[in-house]
């Protein structure tokens, strides 16, 4: 009888390989409910903000507010796989289902908390839910659902809510002379009122030294970042989608204590220049195909992403509309107020001159050009949702001009955000195996035309 010995247990790696310094930020993120919570039982004052692009975040912060972000939780309910109560409570209390899901979620978590539960947190709510808010900060920027959705929100709680307006306009009309002057202008009048209001309803003075403070860290996370991403471009990358979508609050909300998110940026930019420095992949199997993920992504599906790690897609960016572009220079500017106008502006018009020089009207379709190539995309992954149609509109524009001037096919995969009854991994999976050749294909036209992808 021979000594047989059982073979050791090989502990199977996840098809995508997280970044460590991921973790932290995330956990920033958690505590900024914990934080809030127990601001709440202590009486303080609570924020539920919306994304506003840091124009409303500084002032809040600068005045010592606990903020959460419904978008946020909204992604947190759909990752937990709790999202569905709720999606159905707004329906129950009238609300479209073709509506935005965060909204969705977010006005049937409202509905539970302040119609069934006697204002108490619904039990089921994840993370230990979201306090009950005592100002709501809705925003004008990109779609109208933005600022309805708060409006809603403001009548379950009886709470203020203050809307924050940002110019959105096409190439030719936001290029016009003299234009970003005036649009400074406005944006300076409209931060002195929300100060003001700020002030009166919370009885207190704004503290500008510290929004001076904070404005300086911000601008150095988004650098930091932006940093991060430019190392994506090299082969293999480095960072996969789902890492960005998993750390991305303490930039794209200013989510944490901003002091410490800044430091764990730093850690993920050294650790990503590490991976470069030693072609280490995301991905623990070859990068055989270097994707772009265009608009928001299936937060209820994310181990999906595993399955096309496991077929060698490597996920190279995503979702413009969550990244900080490089911030501008603002050395010169010195009322902090202005500063903000400017930081903030810089995300809606930092790539129309380029768009104007192509002679495309819509700005994100030359975003997703600019995406492509410096990334140098086989592909791109199209995610439309009937319920966000201000990330969708632009996606056929996308498909048409990637494929006419780079040669990129896309895949069009129709999905929600936060309702994962409409989407179809075995399907989608399907159809990714199909799309392998057709990126084969326009990899020899690419390089018949002599581009170098
Ligand atoms: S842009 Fe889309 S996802 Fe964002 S709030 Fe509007 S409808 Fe919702």
């Amino acid at each position: 009888m021979s000594d047989s010995v059982a073979p050791a247990k090989t502990e199977q790696k996840r098809a995508i390989n997280r970044l460590k310094s991921m973790y932290p930020l995330r956990n920033l993120v958690a505590q900024d409910y914990i934080n809030t919570l127990q601001a709440s039982n202590e009486g303080k004052p609570t924020v539920w903000a919306m994304l506003n692009y840091w124009e409303g975040d500084l002032p809040l912060k600068a005045m010592g507010l606990n903020i959460v972000y419904p978008e946020n939780y909204s992604t947190l309910m759909a990752s937990s796989g709790t999202a569905e109560p709720f999606l159905d409570a707004s329906d129950s209390d009238g609300f479209p289902t073709h509506m935005c899901g965060y909204g969705r979620s977010t006005i049937g978590y409202s509905f539970r908390m302040m119609k069934q539960n006697d204002g108490k947190i619904p039990p089921e709510a994840p993370m230990g839910g979201m306090a009950k808010p005592t100002l709501l900060l809705g925003s004008g920027i990109i779609c109208d659902a933005r600022f309805k959705w708060f409006q809603a929100l403001s009548r379950y709680f009886d709470a203020p809510e203050w809307c924050l307006e940002m110019p959105m306009m096409g190439t030719f009309e936001g290029t016009e002379p003299d234009l970003e002057e005036y649009q400074v202008k406005f944006l300076v009048r409209e931060l002195r009122d929300f100060i003001a209001f700020l002030e009166k309803l919370l009885g207190k003075k704004m503290d500008w030294a510290k929004l001076e403070e904070l404005i300086e860290v911000g601008i150095k996370i988004h650098e930091t970042c932006w940093q991060i991403h430019e190392l994506r471009k090299v082969s293999p990358c480095p960072m996969h989608s789902t890492d960005f979508w998993s750390s991305m609050p303490p930039a794209l909300f200013f989510a944490g204590d901003m002091y410490e998110a800044l430091k764990c940026y730093q850690d993920m930019l050294t650790e990503v220049q590490e991976r470069v420095k030693n072609k280490v992949a995301a991905i623990n199997y070859p990068e055989k195909y270097r994707i772009v993920f265009a608009e928001l992504p299936p937060w209820h599906s994310l181990k999906f992403f595993d399955n096309l790690a496991e077929m060698g897609w490597n996920f190279v960016y995503e979702s413009y509309g969550y990244h900080n572009p490089r911030p501008p220079d603002l050395s010169k500017v010195s009322d902090p107020v202005e500063k903000l106008a400017r930081l903030s502006r810089n995300f809606v018009f930092n790539v129309h001159p380029y768009a104007k020089a192509d002679g495309i009207e819509n700005p994100i379709v030359e975003t997703y050009l600019r995406i492509a190539k410096g990334w140098k995309a086989d592909g791109l992954f199209l995610h439309p949702l009937i319920s966000c149609r201000a990330a969708s509109a632009g996606l056929r524009s996308v498909q048409d001009q990637l494929q006419k001037r780079l040669d990129v096919p896309t895949l069009w995969v129709e999905g929600d955000i936060i309702d994962k009854r409409v989407f179809n991994p075995q399907e989608t999976l399907a159809r990714a195996e199909a799309f392998e050749q057709t990126m084969e294909h326009y990899r020899k036209v690419r390089k018949s035309r002599g581009l170098d992808w």
